[in-house]
């Protein structure tokens, strides 16, 4: 078997394998898998973590762009453990792996378009028991920020309003082959009962809308939705500029409907 650093890395696709093993072993440790769980992960690479995790759970169903991984993830899987899918993460219908149990995702997402990804994903959150997501650490700040704070923002209240956000560790670049050049963290995200299709679409558009003029106040940036009069009857107040409303008082703007 290859080892990762005598294969060439492409950048474009944002490869930047595992190979620090004490890492890997505390990363799997953190997923705290059950025999029986139904694992997918995204971009598994040369299968710094897949190869493990078969090894507690017996399969898994991988999402791989690289035609030249998928094909090496073929030949090392000799007891054909792991369903290599060769497919594109940010347009993937993860549905169609469902079977019984709710899902769980994990992966080390490639970092030029993690933010899509995880878009894409909260889409099938009822599909998912919960997701181990490795972004850079900038990413992760912003997806467990609360508001008051200047990493508060669109992605916040996006994966907030639909799953309990906890950041779990931080990884330094030393861990990886070849090394990027930021700090990764692993996120856990736990999906919660949906508000329905109809309020997530209202909340993304108002949240879209609040942080694209962040500088303004919500009775000026959503004059065109809510008169001041209904911010207040709301309980919030209508000074308030975007990151001073928290991921509750979004819910409840998306539910009233403006
Ligand atoms: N999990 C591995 C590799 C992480 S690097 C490890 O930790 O060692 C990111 C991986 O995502 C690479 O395997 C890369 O080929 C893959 N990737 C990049 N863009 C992708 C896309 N659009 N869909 C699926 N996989 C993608």
């Amino acid at each position: 078997m290859k080892k990762p650093n005598q294969i060439r890395a492409k950048k474009h696709l944002s490869q930047n394998f595992l190979t620090d093993e004490n890492i890997i072993n505390k990363i799997i440790q953190c997923f705290d898998l059950r025999e029986d769980d139904h694992v997918v992960e995204i971009g598994p690479g040369y299968g710094s973590m897949t190869f493990p995790i078969i090894e507690i759970i017996g399969s898994i169903d991988v999402i791989e762009v690289d035609k030249d991984l998928v094909n090496y993830l073929n030949e090392n899987d000799d007891q054909e453990l792991v369903n290599v899918i060769q497919a594109d993460a940010l347009n993937y219908d993860y549905s169609m792996l469902r079977k019984k149990k709710p899902m769980r995702l994990i992966g080390n997402l490639p970092y030029h378009i993690s933010t899509p990804i995880l878009f894409h994903l909260l889409g099938f959150s009822e599909c998912f028991q919960d997701f181990h997501v490795m972004v850079q650490k900038e990413v992760a700040d912003r997806m467990v920020s609360t508001h008051g704070n200047k990493t508060y923002g669109r992605l916040s209240v996006a994966i907030q309003s639909r799953c309990k956000a906890s950041k779990v560790f931080d990884i330094k670049p030393s861990a990886f082959h070849p090394r990027p050049k930021v700090i990764s963290s692993i996120v856990k995200l736990e999906p919660k009962t949906s508000l329905g299709n109809e309020v997530h679409s209202k909340l993304d558009e108002i949240v879209k809308i609040a942080f694209n003029q962040r500088r303004k106040k919500i009775r000026n940036s959503l004059k065109e939705i809510f008169s001041p009069q209904k911010l207040s009857d709301c309980g919030i107040d209508p000074n308030f500029r975007a990151e001073n409303l928290s991921v509750e008082d979004y819910i409840t703007l998306s539910k009233v409907g403006g």
